[in-house]
């Protein structure tokens, strides 16, 4: 059983200590649970543990120990009642989206949005009769346009990828409220350390755990917490369990040990990517540099606002002389990777127009900002001064 006083404890203590359930041993690590199912001690034992009279473990599909510390630890950060871990992010965001969502129902979400979310909003739900559309995130009139009428859900990311955006979640709350919505947000951008979408108004937080909670390049996982218990209750839990998108106890286990450093991860990124920010807007061959942390970002009173006085751990910006100067940049890079993943410990960047966002037409980029000459840099935990250095071979 895990500590009672744990969500008293400040942040730093339940990353390293929230949700530990040690067994009979003492294991003073987390133990990674490898098992499919478990054994009663009696027949009666069975019947109590499927009809919920006993707490019980019955399957790992519908749960499993190493994955409950992990939700548990996490929900403890986001300030969550409950949180269900998820195969993926992707998983994460159409098991939030479909565990809810009806024929006839009406969704809208912000247009720049991670390329599996809006697939699932523009092809997977309507296949199903579920209405979407899509407005700019950072334009509050639209929002209000589209929210003057009744609304089932409402999708968004903050920051968008890769131009970095900023949504006012608190104010899309609201709106989304009055229209009888709920508020889903995709946090995996900015991170469980940065924001808390659930004390902005949200309704349902997802996850995709690959990204800054494992933050160390290994495996993939995804996660929804919620306080709203109907919702976990009545519509997620059942679908969880008989649709399957369960965690794997082995990435739980990565994932737990991954959240005890990701506070330091985090901070420690957040303060190379606004330094790197600031000495990119000193180089000549760098026209535009896109930060929230910066006060050249449009809305960089808004984001320190909502991201606890942060700027995020990415950083994107336009190099002069469009997609071929691009490319050269890359290509002399030595320290920071080629790689289109992000909140990694390791520096990496990627021209979003030719990987990230290819699949879109040429309209639908320029709706979302992506020129032929922007990059995405999402910064690691390197020195500072090799990143700097690194850099200035490329673009000096
Ligand atoms: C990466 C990402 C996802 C998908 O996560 P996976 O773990 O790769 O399935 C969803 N949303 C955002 C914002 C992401 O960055």
């Amino acid at each position: 059983m895990s500590n009672k006083n744990e969500k008293n404890w400040r942040q730093s203590t339940k990353l390293v200590r929230g949700g530990l359930d040690r067994s009979h041993h003492g294991e003073l690590s987390e133990a990674m649970f490898l098992t499919q199912a478990y054994a009663y001690d009696s027949a009666e034992q069975a019947e109590q543990s499927f009809n919920g009279e006993i707490d019980h473990y019955v399957y790992s599909r519908y749960g499993n120990p190493t994955v409950s510390m992990f939700e548990n630890r996490l929900a403890l950060l986001e300030g969550a009642d409950h949180c269900r871990a998820m195969a993926s992010g992707m998983a994460a965001v159409y098991c939030a989206l479909a565990s809810k969502l009806k024929s006839g129902d009406r969704v809208v979400a912000s247009r720049a949005l991670f390329g599996g979310c809006e697939y699932v909003i523009n092809t997977a739900l309507p296949k199903f009769g579920v209405k979407t559309e899509f407005v700019d995130g950072s334009d509050l009139s639209q929002w209000e346009k589209a929210l003057a009428k009744p609304v089932d859900i409402v999708f968004i990311e903050s920051p968008a990828n890769p131009t970095l955006e900023i949504i006012d979640i608190a104010a899309v709350a609201e709106l989304t409220h009055k229209a009888g919505g709920k508020l889903v947000v995709d946090n995996a951008f900015a991170s469980p350390i940065l924001q808390k979408p659930l004390e902005l108004g949200a309704d349902i937080v997802t996850y995709s755990a690959t990204k800054h909670i494992d933050g160390q390049g290994r495996v993939l996982g995804g996660a929804i917490l919620s306080n709203d218990q109907s919702y976990i209750e009545d519509e997620l839990q059942p679908f969880y369990r008989n649709v399957g998108p369960s965690l794997s106890p082995f990435n739980a286990w990565v994932l737990v040990k991954s959240l005890e450093t990701i506070e330091l991860r985090v901070t420690r990124q957040s303060e190379n990517a606004l330094a790197v920010a600031s000495f990119l807007e000193t180089l000549p061959s760098v026209d535009r540099v896109l930060y929230p942390g910066l006060s050249s970002h449009p809305q960089h009173d808004l984001a320190m606002k909502q991201m606890s006085g942060s700027g995020g751990t990415v950083v994107s910006f336009e190099i002069a002389g469009g997609r071929d100067a691009a490319f050269k940049a890359l290509n002399k890079l030595s320290t920071i990777d080629i790689a289109n993943n992000l909140g990694d410990l390791k520096s990496m960047i990627t021209h979003p127009q030719t990987t990230t966002h290819q699949r879109l037409s040429d309209k639908e980029q320029a709706a979302m900002g992506i020129s032929p000459s922007l990059v995405r840099l999402s910064v690691g935990i390197e020195d500072i001064d090799d990143l700097k250095e690194d850099l200035t071979r490329a673009l000096g």
